[in-house]
């Protein structure tokens, strides 16, 4: 007979949505099963984790060690290399215009995976359990969800929380649909030393006429991780390129800032595309995560918009579904609180990204424009600032608490 195990909450996925949406769970004081494969140490991408993400995870007691791998972002600077017509403005963001220290902190994706996985093992280990394997297929509605494992076990639980991707079987099985669309571009991603300059906290992003190519403070003073958008086919020249080939290359379309760059990991490339799923849950299931939107790697907002889905379910339960934290209820007022926040983002990063790419003049004169006024009146500067950082309803808690928490430098 199939042995079947019963929790709280069960989460799908297991890369840092799952991690943080499973110690969520577990400090609100549910049973907790974290289904998916152990991370492979293979991701070769970085995460700047803004604004409200420093408290949020100060408060799940996760910032401590996640702050110790990473580097502090203080300073943003815009510089136009579209060698357009209507040049925008150097245009540089310091966080200290806006009261604070730093606008968040740059951690690589396997350093930041490895501390959350590290924080399970002190949590309550009789509430929560790792299942390190695929879910093969998820029944949703009734009083409790089934998931079927790849090994032929089952789990029961009153809520599922999807955090398994764009491909999520838990989406698929609550038959929601999805909104696609593409890009023509990918992100070539690679970590660089550059030995005779420090960057000072500082991510530097030029505008390029086929995307941002944005270097972010990474390990210590002088590494950064690149993220460099240009077109598919670009993409793939660049990743063919012997190391110091690509590292002259790198130099080249940085103009030099930090002088010499040495390529320090293998470069990956991630095609662009968006999905929006159309309803963010299902009968006791919430999709958080990529399992409910995704869009470029521009403006660092991903995984900043997935710990503001989990905080809002985490809101949710404790307001209305501390008995029941899969009722129609809980869910319905996860979904309605989410949708602006998901738009918003999606949209801007869309319209940021159109507006270096598209060969209309209406789209590169509003970014110029946009950033010329922002240069000149220091309030819309201040609120362009607060507007990256946190979902506009948000924008003055996380200010203040973001002052509270003063990241030391
Ligand atoms: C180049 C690039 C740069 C980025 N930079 C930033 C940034 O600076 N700041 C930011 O906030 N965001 C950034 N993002 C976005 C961020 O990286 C993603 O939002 C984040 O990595 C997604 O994490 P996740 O846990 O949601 O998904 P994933 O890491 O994709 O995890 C999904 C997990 O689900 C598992 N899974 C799938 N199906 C099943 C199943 N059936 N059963 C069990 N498990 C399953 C998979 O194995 C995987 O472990 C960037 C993205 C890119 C592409």
């Amino acid at each position: 007979m199939l042995q079947s195990r019963q929790v709280d909450v069960a989460v799908i996925g297991s890369g840092p949505a799952g991690h943080v949406a499973a110690i969520q769970m577990i400090k609100l004081g549910f049973s907790c099963v974290l289904i998916g494969p152990a991370h492979g140490g293979t991701d070769g991408r970085t995460t700047a984790l803004l604004g409200s993400s420093v408290p949020y995870l100060e408060g799940l007691g996760l910032w401590d060690a996640i702050k110790s791998e990473g580097q502090a972002l203080r300073t943003m600077r815009l510089i136009d290399d579209t060698g357009r017509l209507f040049k925008a403005p150097t245009t540089e963001f310091d966080s200290s215009e806006i009261g604070l220290e730093a606008f968040g902190y740059n951690i690589d994706n396997n350093r930041l995976v490895a501390c959350l996985h590290s924080a399970l093992g002190g949590l309550e280990m009789s509430r929560l359990i790792e299942d390190q394997q695929f879910a093969s297929s998820v029944a949703l509605g009734g009083d409790r969800v089934h998931i079927d494992m790849a090994d032929g076990t089952e789990w029961n639980a009153r809520l599922v929380i999807a955090a398994d991707g764009r491909k999520s079987i838990v989406r698929e099985a609550a038959g929601i649909e999805m909104r696609k669309w593409s890009y023509p571009q990918a992100a070539l991603v690679v970590n660089l030393h550059h030995a005779s300059t420090a960057h000072n906290n500082i991510s530097t992003e030029f505008h390029t006429k086929t995307g941002p190519f944005t270097l972010v403070p990474y390990r210590d003073g002088f590494t950064s991780s690149l993220v460099c958008v240009v077109t598919a086919d670009d993409a793939e020249r660049l990743k063919a390129m012997e190391p110091a080939a690509l590292a002259l290359e790198l130099e080249r379309r940085a103009h030099s800032i930090y002088g010499a760059f040495e390529v320090i990991s293998t470069p990956q490339i991630f095609p662009l595309s968006g999905v929006m799923a159309k309803e963010f849950h299902g009968p006791r299931a919430a999709l958080i995560a990529e399992s409910a939107h995704a869009f470029p790697p521009i403006g660092a907002q991903g995984l900043n918009l997935t710990l503001r889905d989990i905080s809002t379910l985490a809101d949710v339960i404790r307001e209305d579904g501390i008995n029941d934290p899969g009722s129609e209820e809980v869910l319905v007022a996860y979904d309605r609180m989410r949708r602006g926040d998901i738009w918003s983002r999606t949209a801007g990063v869309h319209m940021l990204n159109m507006s270096l790419i598209s060969s209309l003049p209406f789209g590169q004169g509003a970014r110029t424009a946009g950033l010329a006024l922002a240069n000149m009146v220091p309030t819309l500067r201040k609120f362009m600032m607060k507007a990256g950082l946190d979902a506009p309803g948000r924008i003055g808690w996380t200010s203040a608490a973001m002052k509270k928490h003063q990241p030391k430098l």
